[in-house]
């Protein structure tokens, strides 16, 4: 079978360890299209490590994980990655202008489709407060860009590369309440795009999700 964007995301009884301990043990969900799934759990229990099997940074042991009908094995991590957006716990900023620190989402992105990513993102303004604005090293910003306007430019970079998976993981630990909710409203806007992985213990933005995993209650969907 072949890849067709629009298709559901299938774990299908995965296990996986780093080292001798199991991470993951057969663990199975799906992602129907169009459909938001969330995961919470405590610390270390395996959120971040299932959305990077889900982008083949790692291969799964034993099962299998699916797009449509295609082992994720089988797809070149180069055509995977075109198709998903990964939102990191930490934003890493490195030695460019803001401008291309967020482009390096989508490598012929224009300025415009930047300044409507960091639109969505609610970026824009504090970078236009800067007297350099997007032309702004990171490294002039040194320490003087709090933790929650990092993760708004991790938010802009997945908003710019617009795949049809979305992966967040912890996309508002850091965000005050009315910023999440700006985040969110962006994020249902246009939820029928796209499916979404999204991790948080913020109940908060959990409601944003269609299903809710429980982790450590054997990744079971929860009754909401
Ligand atoms: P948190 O809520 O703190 O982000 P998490 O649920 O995302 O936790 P993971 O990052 O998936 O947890 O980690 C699961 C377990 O795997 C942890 O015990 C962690 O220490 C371990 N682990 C994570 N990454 C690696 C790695 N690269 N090598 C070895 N062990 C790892
Ligand atoms: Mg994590």
């Amino acid at each position: 079978g072949k890849w067709v964007s629009g298709s559901e995301m299938q774990v299908d009884h995965i296990c996986f360890a780093y080292e001798e301990e199991m991470i993951l043990k057969d663990v199975s969900l799906q992602v129907p299209f169009g459909k938001t799934i969330g995961l919470y759990g405590r610390s270390g229990c395996g959120k971040s490590t299932l959305l990077k099997l889900l982008m083949r940074f790692w291969d799964v042991e034993q099962g299998k994980i699916l797009l449509g009908d295609v082992d994720v094995k089988k797809i070149n991590t180069k055509a995977l990655r075109q198709k998903q957006s990964y939102m990191t716990q930490e934003t890493h900023l490195f030695h460019d202008t803001l401008f291309e620190n967020i482009r390096i989402a989508k490598a012929d992105a224009t300025a415009e489709e930047v300044i409507a990513a960091c639109k969505k993102a609610h970026i824009h303004e504090h970078i236009c407060s800067l007297p350099k604005g997007y032309d702004t090293m990171a490294s002039e910003l040194g320490d003087s860009l709090s933790g929650g306007e990092k993760q708004r430019i991790g938010l802009a970079r997945a908003f710019l590369h617009d795949a049809p998976l979305l992966f967040l993981d912890e996309p508002t630990s850091n965000l005050d309440s009315l910023n999440e909710a700006k985040i969110l409203l962006a994020l249902a806007q246009d939820e029928q795009k796209r499916s979404v992985v999204l991790v948080s213990h913020r109940a908060s933005t959990m409601k944003l999700a269609d299903t809710i995993i429980n982790v450590e209650k054997g990744w079971k969907p929860c009754e909401q």
